[in-house]
């Protein structure tokens, strides 16, 4: 064979082989008209051969999820895009430098991996209901006993006392989960911000039964746009592991502060404080650094996931900064469009 033909030939083999991929592939030229496409790009995007080639990709998506997108010059990629050429599919597509000046368009359907997803979070609601109503049974029978009645059982009877209540909590805060999970929006009302703070501060120093020096600084003069009963979750929850994991004698330090972009609620504790490697990690489901320590202090491993949910529906993000023995700060930074003026109006 000579030279040229195997060149042809190996060019051919990896047409082919592209055009075989199970994700679309697009390749755009440098005026953004559609070149050459896969099989998976009819299939998914609703492409056509031939009359597709040469047409511009952005006028041929139009209507679709990726029309917006294009037009933003695709810069990030795009999740959970429904198929342009499927309806009934979800795509995760994005945009790759090629060559000079091309570029190649990927998306992969991901609706098998969504329907997963959805198994698992029905299987975690369907679990944690079924649970309630017989832990409610067992919690309230010993509830019923009464230690000095039989003295005998009585560490016993401290101890599943304890344990059905920690259970019963784990199952609450997965069915919260569960509900933050499937949300995509909040409702938009009005939390007075003083009332939240005030109450927040009193249950830190319910549970920290005078051990922890609390002290709250607040001057926002912001109140929040958004749920009041996810958001007390929330912000009360960091409040709690920062009692939780700070040693008698600590302080803890509660702020509502603005910043250049918004307003800024924290969490300062003089703790225990945690070793860099964790942070990262910190929000998934039952993550912990110690288990034991999460178990003493009352912890189910469910908090912080719930506090990220909480915070994404509400366009905020969670930053940590924690040094050990040191202690560590939880900063929950809320943009303009989520605050207004303490007893007035809309800031966005
Ligand atoms: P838990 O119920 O175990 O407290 P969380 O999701 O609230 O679960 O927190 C996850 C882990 O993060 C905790 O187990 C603990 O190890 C660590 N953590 C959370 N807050 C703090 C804090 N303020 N100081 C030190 N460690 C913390």
């Amino acid at each position: 064979m000579t030279r040229s033909r195997r060149i042809a030939s190996n060019l051919r083999d990896l047409r082919n082989a592209a055009s075989q991929l199970p994700d679309a592939v697009v390749l755009i030229d440098q005026q953004q008209q559609i070149r050459w496409f896969n099989h998976a790009a009819e299939a998914l995007l609703g492409l056509r051969r031939p009359q597709d080639r040469g047409v511009l990709l952005q006028q041929r998506m139009a209507g679709s999820e990726l029309a917006p997108w294009l037009r933003d010059g695709a810069h990030e990629p795009l999740n959970d895009a429904t198929a342009p050429g499927q309806a009934d599919s979800q795509l995760n597509v994005s945009m790759l430098p090629f060559g000079d000046h091309e570029q190649l368009l990927l998306a992969r359907d991901i609706s098998h991996l969504n329907r997963l997803e959805q198994i698992r979070r029905d299987f975690v609601a369907n679990v944690s209901h079924e649970l309630r109503t017989p832990l409610t049974v067992i919690h309230g029978y010993l509830e019923l006993i009464d230690p000095e009645d039989v003295p005998e059982l009585a560490p016993v009877l401290s101890e599943m006392r304890a344990q059905s209540k920690r259970m019963g909590q784990i199952v609450e805060d997965l069915l919260t989960l569960s509900r933050l999970e499937t949300q995509h929006q909040v409702a938009d009302e009005r939390v007075p911000m003083a009332s939240l703070l005030a109450t927040v501060r009193k249950e830190a120093e319910a549970l920290s039964q005078g051990r922890h020096r609390i002290l709250l600084e607040s001057t926002a003069e912001a109140d929040l746009l958004g749920s009041p009963k996810d958001l007390h979750s929330a912000l009360s929850n960091l409040v709690s592991n920062a009692v939780r994991y700070t040693p008698a004698g600590g302080s803890i330090t509660i702020r509502w502060q603005r910043e250049a972009d918004g307003a800024v609620y924290s969490v300062s504790d003089t703790g225990f404080g945690i070793p860099a490697t964790h942070l990262a990690r910190l929000t998934e489901r039952f993550y912990r650094i110690s288990s034991s320590r999460s178990r003493d202090s009352g912890g189910t491993g469910l908090g912080l996931s719930i506090v990220k949910h909480v915070l994404n529906l509400h366009q905020a993000q969670l930053q940590i900064e924690s040094a050990p023995g040191v202690g560590s700060t939880f900063a929950c930074h809320f943009g303009h469009a989520r605050l207004l003026t303490a007893g007035g109006s809309d800031e966005g």
